[in-house]
């Protein structure tokens, strides 16, 4: 019974859909059971298909969307990620709306140079001659979640975790 007012609030409250209602016998009497699933997210699906319109690192580019700018050249920009995880932890962005890294053509090879130009760059920023970390998420399997192709500048702190 309880977890039969808990779903039905999950579903009261938009956060499960319906999957099954049914009436079933059992020993206490009646027992109305209700099976409940929680949709994924809508942007966490959106994977290949996010278009520079619905993309929140063009709307970052083009100024429609604050953000704290570190870098940027002609080809590439560099912010602050909003949710650090990190005392540093910078996002190496091409302009150009590129998906992931399965999806570089050859007319992008300049532009991932760049990209790594730009690394060292930030790099020798850092105060001493820190160490850092460069991640690159491809794929909602791997935790992608922004699918316009960028790379994690991570620093400042012991990861000895991989
Ligand atoms: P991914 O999970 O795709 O590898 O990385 C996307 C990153 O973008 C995440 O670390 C997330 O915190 C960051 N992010 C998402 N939305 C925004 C935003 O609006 N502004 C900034 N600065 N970072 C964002
Ligand atoms: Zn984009």
């Amino acid at each position: 019974m309880r977890y039969y007012i808990l779903n039905i609030f999950l579903i009261i409250a938009g956060m499960a859909e319906l999957v099954d209602a049914r009436d079933s016998k059992s020993r206490d009497g009646d027992i109305m059971s209700v099976r409940v699933r929680f949709p994924v997210p809508k942007n966490r699906n959106k994977g290949s298909t996010m278009t520079v319109s619905d993309c929140v690192f063009c709307k970052i580019i083009a100024r429609k969307l604050p953000a704290e700018i570190v870098a940027e050249t002609d080809d590439v920009i560099v912010i602050k990620d909003i949710y650090p995880k990190a005392p540093i932890h910078y996002l190496i962005i091409p302009k150009k709306h590129i998906t992931d890294l399965r999806s570089l053509e050859q007319a992008d090879m300049s532009v991932v140079g760049k990209i790594l130009l730009m690394v060292k760059k930030i790099a020798e920023q850092l105060s001493g001659s820190k160490a850092f970390r460069l991640i690159s998420n491809n794929g909602l399997d791997v935790g992608q979640t922004v699918f316009h192709l960028h790379f994690h500048f991570l620093s400042g702190k012991k990861m000895l975790d991989f």
